[in-house]
């Protein structure tokens, strides 16, 4: 018992608060937020807000009234250690938090470029608003840009980026684009689609400098001897999870802050949830830390409920989507460890999805403008079930017979 402490107002912070208080804890919330915004919605940063036109509010999870009606906290600033023995949080502004139970929501941050030149003001990342309405403002003074990396977020700028004028190469270490999360079948459609769109795609490239002139970015420089002009650098290379407030309070951290499969840490009085987390999974076999929308909401949930009485491990199941261009791709299952691909659709119409499988067990399901297969495959494995691969690329199968 005693006030719930959330050190971060993003996706899970934010979540934790509202489901406590939907869950009737009447204790005291505080939401600790170091960001200049009421909690906000990251997806869209890459998305519709960096093309639209939209103001902030249009990303605002809730109004400010929310907060103040749910007697929610939200408390402007940042968390700079925790006192385990005594039970509170300090913040940088030297207040300190008692809390019963404590909630590290501190999410991911970019991981920077280590080149020269990578700090000027043309080089940009994407992580919170403020990037993404700098990127704003300045693509219409830009010309060319040059993306590094070719993960969702990369490419969601680089597609907006082509829809806004600008000339556009994207670099890419890996031989093929999200060559991390989707399947090379996926990976080739966008290839081909952001080609189409005149994007220009190097694989298998690094950039080793950015040059500039009078403090303004000039072009990059590739690992193959070439060079590319550009007045804008965007860098998408990935994230770092947060771990350093738990790491100096003496809690178990990895590749992520160590979390059991009820989301608590080594200390039963602090859990973590969301792109911090490193968390046990029963289901899919060690741990797992992941990105997503749907991992931090859900992880928020599961450790809502726990902390009103309903302890069960957290076992949702995982899904994302990404928008690149035209097209909208999205991931129901996880689909590492895969050893067959079958294809049900045609990426000729611009509309298939790869059905991913290790020997006949169905472990995910890429959908790319198949927004049928994607809930299918939501629903399928919230029920335990598979199909088999001859059914999924048969396109006579009915789907809708494998849940009934
Ligand atoms: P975050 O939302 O990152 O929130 C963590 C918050 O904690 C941040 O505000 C941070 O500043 C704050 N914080 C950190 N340390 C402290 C501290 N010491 N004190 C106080 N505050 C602190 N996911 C999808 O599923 N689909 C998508 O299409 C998609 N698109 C994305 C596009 C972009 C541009 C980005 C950046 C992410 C996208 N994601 C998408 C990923 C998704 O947004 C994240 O997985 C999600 O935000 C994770 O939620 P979180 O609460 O764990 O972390």
């Amino acid at each position: 018992d005693g006030p719930v402490i959330i050190v971060g107002a993003g996706h899970g912070g934010y979540q934790v608060a509202a489901s406590l208080r939907q869950a009737g804890y009447a204790n005291r919330i505080c939401l600790i937020n170091d960001e200049a915004h009421l909690p906000y919605q990251r997806p869209p940063l890459s998305k519709a807000y960096i093309k639209g036109s939209a103001g902030p509010d249009s990303l605002m999870f809730r109004p400010e009234k929310f907060y103040q009606d749910q007697n929610i906290e939200l408390i402007s600033g940042r968390a700079v250690s925790i006192d385990r023995a005594a039970r509170k949080v300090l913040l940088a502004s030297s207040e300190t938090l008692p809390y019963g139970h404590l909630v590290l929501a501190t999410g991911a941050r970019n991981r920077l470029l280590d080149l020269p030149n990578a700090n000027l003001p043309d080089v940009k990342y994407l992580r919170i608003l403020d990037d993404s309405e700098s990127l704003r403002q300045i693509m219409p003074t830009k010309k060319r840009a040059v993306i590094i990396g070719a993960g969702f977020i990369g490419l969601e700028f680089a597609s907006t980026a082509r829809i806004k004028g600008l000339e556009v190469d994207v670099l890419e270490l890996a031989p093929r684009v999200m060559a991390r999360a989707v399947t090379a079948e996926v990976s080739e459609y966008f290839q081909e689609r952001h080609r189409e769109a005149g994007i220009r795609i190097h694989l298998g490239v690094q950039a080793t400098s950015i040059e500039a002139e009078g403090g303004k970015v000039t072009g990059v420089s590739l690992s193959d001897g070439r060079h590319l002009p550009a007045d804008l650098v965007v860098v998408g290379v990935g994230v770092l999870p947060n771990i350093e407030l738990a790491a100096e309070a003496g809690l178990p951290v990895a590749a992520g802050i160590i979390v059991d499969e009820y989301l608590a840490t080594a200390d039963p009085n602090i859990s973590a949830i969301g792109d911090c987390a490193l968390f046990a999974s029963p289901r899919f076999g060690g741990s797992l830390r992941l990105e997503s929308v749907q991992n931090a909401t859900d992880h928020a949930r599961c450790l809502a409920a726990r902390l009103t009485g309903d302890k069960k491990p957290y076992d949702s199941h995982p899904w994302f989507w990404s928008d690149q261009g035209e097209d909208k791709l999205q991931i129901s299952g996880l689909t590492t460890g895969y050893d067959r691909v079958v294809l049900r659709g045609d990426p000729a119409k611009k509309a298939f999805s790869a059905f991913c499988y290790h020997g006949d067990r169905l472990l995910g399901i890429e959908s790319i403008n198949r927004a049928g297969d994607h809930m299918f495959g939501r629903r399928l494995q919230a029920m335990d079930r598979s199909i088999t691969p001859e059914q999924a690329a048969d396109e006579s199968f009915d789907l809708k017979s494998a849940l009934a």
